[in-house]
């Protein structure tokens, strides 16, 4: 397998990854970083936890160093674009663990936070700006910042940025920048619409594609519920008191749903922060905080909060909810099973939710294995109207979409199941986790 070094990266950047205790590039890292140290534009279709960051971070870094200019003030040399502040920061840890070595500048902007520390680090310039469209066009109105000078542009969870309706927002950046700059593009998925907009923002585009979205799911061991919508709570609550249970990310649909979760749970005594887009930044970093060291290990959130989030060792998750779009499903239950490991996903269905749940087993081609629940009258109701659910036994292991049994066999290359552990990962067997981590979701 290749290792970093016969990748071409600066020997600084080679020394930062040991830093990080990475040997085997993942293999979107193989794929892209040769093709974007050539210069070349890149498409990228790639979940988070494929290691997707570094895939852009590497080659980036090693662009600004080979070439070292003067950072422009009030602009960058290079610009990562991403859907959520949290992704954003996240990105910008990225940069500062694997630019360690190398001297360059950088900084992060997002909303929700003070304008002014933003501003000052802009007016002084930049080598790299991780920022959010929104915020970042709002400084670029007010006269903080310029983006004439980008030489490199990232955009990273495209799909995300056109759910969050940031797509005007890019079109407007992107018309402020020079023709001549190299674009890197990253997607978990390529609807038509996500086609179209690389289309028109790559020039000449190397592809790269890594984790076909029915890979996930062959790996997560799943389990479906179906249960009155009124009783989701109580059995949620009587789940997560399984001392199986690590950390959990339960993902509920609406803000209000995520709250009233996470209130039951805490009435419960069971330790429970919601995060979501109407906390504070505060507030989330304080939830996201107490999730990671294991003070609260249940955190409630909706897709869009929990997008990017990235926090070791979740053991399961929960959809209290099914999502609007069958795609949330799987990025949903992607945030258990990571850097190679298998995980537990759980998701209830009420009667009212049987159309999304067809609309999931469509996409990941394959029957989720089902327990009913259900009251008596629910399934009364059911049987005088609305499909039956085929109840199937916990144990009984679900056909993949190549007809493979689970578990049994990945794809070859398929980004995520064949990751490599994880630099400075602690054994998840020493802490009792049956699984990786999470991260991405759906909205
Ligand atoms: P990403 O998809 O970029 O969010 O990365 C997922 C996780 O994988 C991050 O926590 C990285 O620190 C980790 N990671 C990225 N590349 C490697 C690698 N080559 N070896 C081990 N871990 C990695």
């Amino acid at each position: 397998m290749t290792d970093f070094n016969a990748l071409g990266l600066a020997e600084p950047l080679l020394r930062a990854l040991a830093d990080e205790g990475y040997t085997t590039p993942t293999p979107i890292q193989a794929q892209a970083i040769p093709l974007v140290l050539q210069g070349r534009d890149l498409l990228g279709i790639a979940q988070t936890g494929t290691g997707k960051t570094a895939a852009f971070a590497l080659p980036l870094l090693h662009h600004l160093a080979a070439r070292r200019a003067q950072a422009p003030r009030g602009g960058c040399r290079a610009l990562i674009l991403s859907p959520t502040r949290e992704l954003a920061s996240q990105i910008h840890d990225s940069i500062r663990a694997y630019g360690r070595h190398i001297g360059l500048t950088s900084t992060v902007i997002f909303g929700g936070v003070g304008a002014r520390p933003q501003i000052q680090a802009l007016a002084r310039g930049v080598d790299i700006l991780v920022a959010t469209p929104g915020r970042l066009l709002d400084h670029i109105q007010a006269g903080a910042a310029r983006l004439q000078t980008v030489e490199v542009l990232v955009l990273d969870e495209a799909d995300q940025m056109l759910d969050r309706g940031f797509w005007p927002a890019i079109r407007k950046l992107t018309g402020m920048m020079s023709k001549n700059r190299q674009t890197l593009f990253f997607s978990a998925t390529m609807p038509t619409e996500i086609a179209k907009i690389a289309n028109e923002l790559l020039q000449d585009p190397a592809k790269v594609s890594v984790t076909p979205v029915a890979s996930t799911a062959e790996r997560v061991e799943q389990r479906l519920i179906h249960i009155d919508a009124s009783r989701k709570r109580v059995l949620l609550a009587e789940m997560l008191r399984d001392p199986a249970i690590g950390r959990a990310l339960v993902f509920a649909r609406t803000k209000h749903g995520a709250d009233r979760v996470a209130k039951h749970l805490v009435a419960e005594g069971i330790n429970a922060h919601a995060i979501h887009g109407d906390r504070s930044q505060g507030q989330r970093e304080r939830a996201l905080a107490e999730f990671r060291n294991g003070r609260a290990p249940i955190l409630v959130a909706t897709d869009i909060a929990s997008r990017g989030i990235d926090v070791d060792g979740v053991t399961h998750v929960f959809q209290f909810d099914l999502p609007d779009t069958p795609e949330a499903y799987v990025h949903r239950i992607g945030r258990t099973a990571r850097a190679g490991a298998s995980g537990e996903a759980v998701a209830f269905c009420a009667p009212d939710e049987l159309a999304k749940l067809k609309a999931v087993e469509k996409l990941i081609a394959m029957r989720i294995p089902a327990e009913d629940r259900r009251s008596e009258a629910a399934r009364a109701e059911a049987a005088a109207g609305a499909p039956k659910p085929a109840p199937r036994g916990r144990g009984a292991r679900p056909q993949g979409a190549a007809g493979r049994p689970q578990g049994q066999g990945r794809p070859q290359g398929a980004g995520r199941g064949s990751m490599p552990p994880r630099g400075g990962m602690p054994e998840r067997k020493d802490r009792g986790w049956r699984n990786a981590d999470f991260r991405d979701s759906g909205r």
